[in-house]
């Protein structure tokens, strides 16, 4: 396989000297902390006065975690550590789980997160020879800008398309034969159903690669999209609060996802005890920012679920890689005291040969007890057979549910076009209790 480093150096560094570099970023990062109302408080709370007192990763870990509360808490200004006039852009996240948050950055960060970008695209074999349709929303969210300098950087023809209109998406990738696309998952499953409705030929478009993310989804699903065009899928992962697309992508491998520890320090820690954890296990990322000048975040709480891979990737590249992820921990389902994770459920349904491209997890009450409804696109051929193979179908997925969740849900099967569709994150679970 011919890999592609964008900046060799860093990307294949040696590790003593990358985490010799973590430590004095580190240092700078408190340093700026230091600056900003919240962290002068919540630093000084720990006896931390100035950032000399860093001199190793131990000093670093007495600094307690920041969380999404505390980004509201100190909402507009309270986690900004320059002038006002030396930021140039900022950004929010989109507000999923609650009141949106703001991350500022300075010229200098919005030009280290293209750096991160170009990497991150190059990784997955791209180029300047690419033509590059970005279907991620633009504004406030960071998926469509965050990629989008970064495919500048390397060269491509960049499509600022943002979301939505499939129709014109469709058009753009004819007129312009578009080699590589970014979306969430669930929107190329909806451009793949309207291609067939739009009477478009897979075969008229020049597609290679989907690079895909901001939302979980499986290997299965990754496998599914990429039968479905013929292209090759990569799994881009990163959150607005440390800058957004750009923070861990797959290389051509597909192996998991290699964090940019230059950019970025790694914890992993078990979210109820908050103890650290071997790499390997299972448990929540937590980040600290290494190059940024505006909002500086120490330790924070991503609330994101995977493993650390400790082995070298094949690549060469020096970085760590994380497990896709699971989900956030505050995604889990309690299900008459069972815990329970859709991505669990979308694995079991993303399995099955006669399953379409779209689902819905439904959890309510049913007297006393709680009832988990499983609603399935299936594909047409389904419904045009004999019923009594239908309900065969449907008992078969219980089953199979059931042997992976450890509980009895009620299956709806449905046609093709039933479930709503999304063009950004896919909304898949209802909890109505
Ligand atoms: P919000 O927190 O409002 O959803 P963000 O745009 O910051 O806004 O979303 C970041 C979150 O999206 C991550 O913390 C993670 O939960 C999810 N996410 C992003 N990329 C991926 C991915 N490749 N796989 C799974 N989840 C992802
Ligand atoms: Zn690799």
């Amino acid at each position: 396989m011919s890999v592609n480093y964008w900046n060799k150096k860093v990307e294949t560094a040696d590790r003593e000297e990358l985490l010799r570099q973590q430590l004095e970023d580190l240092k700078i990062t408190v340093a700026r902390a230091l600056k900003t109302p919240f962290y002068k408080k919540r630093l000084h709370q720990v006896g931390l006065e100035s950032a000399a007192e860093i001199t190793s990763l131990d000093d670093f870990y007495r600094i307690p975690f920041t969380t999404k509360n505390d980004l509201r808490d100190a909402f507009p200004y309270g986690m900004l550590a320059v002038p006002v006039d030396e930021v140039v852009r900022l950004h929010a996240s989109s507000g999923t789980t609650g009141i949106p948050t703001v991350i500022y950055h300075t010229r200098p960060d919005i030009e280290v997160w293209a750096e991160l970008a170009a990497r991150s695209m190059a990784a997955t074999g791209m180029t300047s020879k690419d033509v590059f349709q970005n279907m991620m929303t633009y504004g406030l969210f960071t998926g469509g800008l965050g990629l989008h300098y970064g495919a500048e950087k390397l060269g491509s023809l960049v499509i600022p398309a943002s979301s939505g209109n499939t129709r014109r998406q469709f058009q753009l990738m004819k007129d312009f034969k578009t080699t590589s696309v970014h979306a969430t998952p669930s929107y190329m499953h909806h451009l793949f159903n309207k291609l067939q409705s739009e009477g478009i030929s897979r075969r008229e478009l020049s597609l290679k690669k989907a690079l895909v993310g901001a939302e979980p989804h499986t290997e299965d699903v990754r496998k599914k999209i990429e039968t479905l065009f013929k292209i090759d899928v990569y799994n881009s992962y990163g959150l607005s609060e440390m800058n957004g697309p750009g923070v861990a992508f797959e290389c051509v491998y597909k192996q998991g996802m290699h964090v940019w520890e230059d950019s970025y320090l790694m914890e992993l820690i078990d979210p109820d005890s908050l103890e650290p954890l071997e790499d390997g296990a299972e448990g929540e990322l937590v980040f600290t920012t290494l190059k940024r000048e505006a909002t500086p975040l120490l330790r924070y709480r991503t609330r994101d679920l995977t493993r650390v891979l400790d082995k070298p990737c094949e690549c060469g590249r020096v970085h760590r890689r994380i497990a896709r992820i699971k989900g956030r921990t505050d995604d889990m389902l309690i299900i008459n005291g069972v815990n329970v994770f859709p991505s669990q459920i979308e694995e079991v349904v993303m399995k099955l040969p006669e399953s379409g491209t779209n689902y819905q997890i439904v959890v309510e009450k049913a007297g006393a007890l709680d009832q988990l409804t499983v609603k399935i696109e299936v594909n047409e051929t389904v419904f045009s057979d004999d019923a009594r193979d239908l309900n065969a179908l449907r008992r078969k997925i219980g089953d199979y549910l059931k042997a992976s969740i450890t509980i009895s849900p009620v299956v709806e099967l449905h046609e093709h076009g039933i479930l709503p569709e999304f063009e950004g994150k896919a909304q898949r679970v209802f909890d109505r209790r």
